[in-house]
């Protein structure tokens, strides 16, 4: 596995790749790598030659001082697990003054995607998210990206983005990786504790109870509000928002037989840990 900090370095590797005619599949990650990233690595390892993986805690998507600086940062026990699963053919691991030498002022016209949800309660993430995510499609030219729909928000401005720039790259879903307990994994789950995580399991729990409830015939807005009675009945877990939206649109769902697949979203605070989770359900 090589590694490297620069751009120039990347490209220098990249190019040489890219004239091999080798398919090069790219993994963004912010570190802290868990089972949820090594699933996409590994999708990437075997449908492509080539495997970036990048590690960037992104200061511009934290609208959160305190969030930022208590993300985790654990690069040695990363380069490890990535060398272990040999999966990964290089990775970059810029510092910010590589990617960001001064301010990037882009604004990217997301619209009603980034007005809700996330949007609406990490006011400028989804521009941080985008100012990234396109910066490093421009130095990796990847063939094939892969990101996880445990944030699917996320997923559907990337696949936004891709169609508005026309990049010439295939966005590749990833399902959700959750523990035993069913907590979706995230690197912020390193910030809770042992009994923490286990509670934390009532999130999946409540997730899992909508199709019931949907059946039987809970209105969306009692559903919204069971979801978070459910969730905030294990101290000392607060629901931010619960959404249930168009699968495509992302647009509020009131009458569910307009729609053939809807996603149950939510956030949740433990404490200081922001969690957020999402279900899919086929109608
Ligand atoms: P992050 O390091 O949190 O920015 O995540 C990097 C990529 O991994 C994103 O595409 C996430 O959606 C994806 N990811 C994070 N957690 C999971 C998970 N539990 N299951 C699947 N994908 C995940």
């Amino acid at each position: 596995m090589l590694i490297c900090k620069t751009i120039s370095e990347a490209k220098q590797i990249l190019t040489t790749e890219q004239k091999n005619r080798t398919t090069i599949g790219f993994v963004p990650t912010m570190g802290a790598l868990h089972e949820g990233h090594l699933a996409l690595i590994r999708k990437a390892r075997s449908d492509c030659n080539f495997v970036v993986v990048s590690i960037f805690v992104n200061p511009t998507q934290f609208n959160n001082r305190e969030d930022f600086e208590k993300y985790p940062r654990i690069f040695e026990s990363d380069i490890e697990k990535l060398r272990q699963s040999g999966s990964c053919d290089l990775l970059f691991m810029p510092n910010e003054e590589e990617m960001y030498p001064e301010p990037d002022t882009r604004y990217f016209e997301l619209g009603y995607l980034e007005q809700i949800m996330e949007g609406k309660y990490r006011p400028g993430h989804f521009q941080g998210v985008v100012k990234i995510v396109t910066k490093l499609f421009d130095i990796i030219n990847p063939h094939k990206a892969y990101f996880g729909k445990k944030d699917f928000q996320q997923l559907t401005i990337i696949k936004k983005i891709v169609r508005d720039f026309n990049y010439p790259i295939e966005i590749v879903e990833c399902d959700i990786v959750r523990e035993t307990n069913g907590l979706a994994m995230s690197s912020r789950n390193l910030r809770l504790s042992e009994d923490e995580r286990n509670k934390a399991s009532i999130i999946f729990k409540t997730l899992i109870q909508v199709k019931k409830w949907i059946d039987e015939k809970y209105s969306i807005n009692e559903i919204c509000q069971k979801v978070k009675t459910n969730i905030e009945s294990v101290s000392p877990f607060q629901v931010e928002y619960v959404e249930v939206v168009d699968s495509q649109t992302l647009m509020p769902v009131n009458d569910i037989s307009q729609h053939r697949s809807i996603h149950c979203c939510v956030a949740v605070f433990c404490n200081q840990v922001r969690l957020i989770d999402n279900i899919e359900i086929l109608l």
